[in-house]
């Protein structure tokens, strides 16, 4: 029996206003992977359509990016409607083979990508300063933790000077499964247990899928920064230095169009150097393409909708600087000849 949220669907008015913005329409140029059509088809399943895989690859192309919510005339929200309708089919195990493999992944081994090493690894010579516990928590994420470790370095270079530590079992924060139609319960309860362990009040991240995940299923009961909102708050303590560089920034839609993050990584940026604008910026600005579960189902895909936001960097900068390690690896893996590091890692050349 499902349990689609038919007042949501039927706020879609099919004014196909929203078909100008989506990134994954432009490139697949089909009705069925735009969101009016995903909230046709949400619709068609609530009233009894076979699902078949036209149907499953048009709710789960969506990278969840935000641009037809913010926009749309008639107030409908067509991320929650395609997460809850994924939600729904996962219940009945209708779903793709790419959602069940991350599934499976996750489950096994309490992070994204299946690794079954030590989680603290990139901690190398840190042991000695993990404190027991502290206010903050930097939740490393598992994209970090196993594939850019000099990035979580840096990180907690500049952190580890203030009242935070890490969680001492930290598992996936839950949003590749929330994204793809999951359950993540389990993970939320691990990890907000830990929270209570080290008697932390805030959780601090530098990736944008965590960001929002921590926000928008841990009941509220922590505070959550992202990690440029810390510094822009302690940036007169860290005695930063200029640089001779001039840097461009792609705002993560998880960060930036979901949460309203904007200035604050601008702020850090030009605290240290000169900011050139990419084309579209802001909460205008275009998914790298790899949210929403998209990257791990859709590669080619997601490559393709990289190579377009890599057509918008300026000329004459010296790097692409991100806010989250997924869009780190899809606009790096896009083949970008401008060099893309996190903005953790341009702050540790302003300290150096
Ligand atoms: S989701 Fe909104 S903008 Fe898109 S077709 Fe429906 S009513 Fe129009
Ligand atoms: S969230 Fe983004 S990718 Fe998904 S339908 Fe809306 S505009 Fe398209």
């Amino acid at each position: 029996m499902f349990d689609l949220d038919l007042r949501s669907i039927l706020k879609c008015v099919r004014c196909g206003a929203c078909r100008s913005v989506c990134p994954v329409l432009e490139e697949i140029r089909w009705e069925s992977a735009g969101p009016r059509g995903r909230m046709l088809v949400a619709h068609g399943i609530s009233q009894g359509l076979d699902v078949d895989t036209d149907v499953l690859d048009s709710l789960n192309t969506c990278m969840t990016c935000g641009m037809c919510k913010q926009m749309c005339p008639a107030g409908a929200n067509p991320i929650s409607v395609i997460e809850n309708t994924r939600r729904q089919l996962v219940m009945r195990g209708e779903m793709t083979e790419a959602q069940r493999k991350l599934n499976e992944r996750i489950i096994q081994s309490g992070n994204s990508l299946g690794e079954m090493s030590d989680r603290h690894a990139w901690l190398g010579g840190y042991d000695g300063v993990i404190k027991e516990t502290a206010g903050y928590v930097y939740f490393v994420g598992c994209l970090g933790a196993y594939r850019y470790p000099e990035s979580l370095v840096a990180t907690f270079d500049v952190l580890s000077h203030f009242d935070v530590t890490i969680l001492p079992d930290e598992v996936c924060c839950g949003s590749p499964l929330n994204r793809t139609g999951f359950e993540s319960a389990e993970m939320i309860t691990h990890n907000a247990e830990q929270m209570h362990k080290v008697h932390a009040h805030t959780f601090i991240t530098s990736c944008a899928g965590c960001h929002n995940t921590l926000i928008q299923n841990y009941s509220g009961e922590f505070e959550v920064m992202h990690v440029s909102e810390f510094l822009e708050q302690h940036l007169s303590e860290l005695e930063l230095k200029r640089l001779n560089l001039t840097v461009t920034y792609h705002d993560a839609c998880h960060l930036g169009r979901c949460q309203g993050v904007f200035d604050a990584p601008r702020k850090v940026i030009t605290a240290v150097c000169d900011l050139k604008e990419m084309k579209t910026n802001r909460e205008n600005a275009r998914c790298c393409g790899g949210g929403g579960g998209v990257r791990t189902g859709y590669p080619d895909l997601s490559l393709a909708l990289a190579k377009k936001r890599l057509e918008e960097i300026p000329d004459g900068v010296d790097y692409l600087i991100t806010s989250c390690p997924l869009c780190t690896k899809n606009l790096i893996e896009g083949g970008s000849d401008t060099d893309v590091i996190d903005l953790m890692e341009l702050v540790r050349l302003a300290m150096e």
